[in-house]
């Protein structure tokens, strides 16, 4: 089995308007040298009013950044009033949707069987989701982040094909390490990112086991990349705070 090829994502969350992207995403495209992307993919997961702008600079400058969204609705079309179908998505040339964030999971009360429905269109529209799963602090606590993660990508990943599920992508976040300053040790983060990679196993068999990327998400920032992505279950980051600053993000992808 080939190496995985590790994948960095910057989830821009509800940040930076459409002029606001344009200006980032030049500056990201300038700071990250040509041979970067030869070991690394790179995806930018910006605001959904962003992403028409954005398709059209990585075209225009035959950008190698790859364009993702950050969410989506599980139906192509309906009554859905605010929600946006995965064929509009399919038709911007994105390539990889988030599904299942823990502030969508919290603030908009998507559940598990939410988040595989999500998954499914995704694949449907051949597109690579990024099931996100993690614990919070209490469950931390309380021993449960196993049971927990196990629990969110076996729900995540019902009914998916095992070939499709080699190619996905899960990001494990510890919630309580997201947006606040704290990170997992890369010791710990490896021991969730193979718990994430066993499950998988369980579901989908040794094949997809060894080609699903997992990511660490979590407050990475330029100065602990490195030591997560040494760990041999970690295949990238999905980085939120520190993806909205080019110059911070490139010193990430680039680590
Ligand atoms: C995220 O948005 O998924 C995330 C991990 O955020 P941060 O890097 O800011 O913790």
């Amino acid at each position: 089995m080939a190496k995985r090829t590790p994948l960095i994502s910057g989830n821009w969350k509800m940040h930076h308007d459409h002029l606001e992207a344009i200006r980032v995403m030049q500056k990201l495209n300038f700071r990250l040298p040509l041979d970067a992307y030869k070991t690394v993919d790179v995806s930018v997961h910006p605001p959904f009013t962003d992403l028409r702008a954005l398709q059209t600079l990585i075209d225009v400058d035959e950008m190698s950044i790859i364009l993702g969204a950050q969410h989506c609705h599980w139906e192509d079309k309906g009554a859905f009033t605010g929600e946006v179908s995965p064929a509009f998505l399919k038709k911007l040339n994105v390539s990889l949707v988030i599904a299942g964030h823990s502030e969508r999971r919290e603030l908009f009360h998507e559940t598990d069987e939410m988040v595989n429905k999500k998954v499914l269109a995704i694949l449907k529209h051949e597109m690579t989701p990024i099931l996100c799963c993690g614990e919070t602090l209490d469950e931390r606590e309380a021993n449960e982040a196993d049971a927990k993660v196990q629990a969110q990508v076996t729900a995540g990943l019902n009914g998916v094909a095992p070939g499709d599920v080699a190619r996905l992508v899960i990001a494990y976040e510890p919630i309580w390490a997201i947006g606040t300053g704290r990170t997992a040790t890369a010791a710990d983060a490896q021991a969730m990112c193979k718990i994430v990679r066993d499950t998988v196993k369980n579901v989908g068999g040794s094949d997809a086991a060894a080609g699903v990327r997992v990511q660490y998400g979590g407050s990475v920032k330029p100065a602990n990349i490195k030591e997560l992505m040494e760990m041999p279950d970690i295949d990238g980051a999905l980085v939120g705070g520190a993806s909205l600053d080019p110059d911070e993000f490139a010193a990430i992808v680039t680590y």
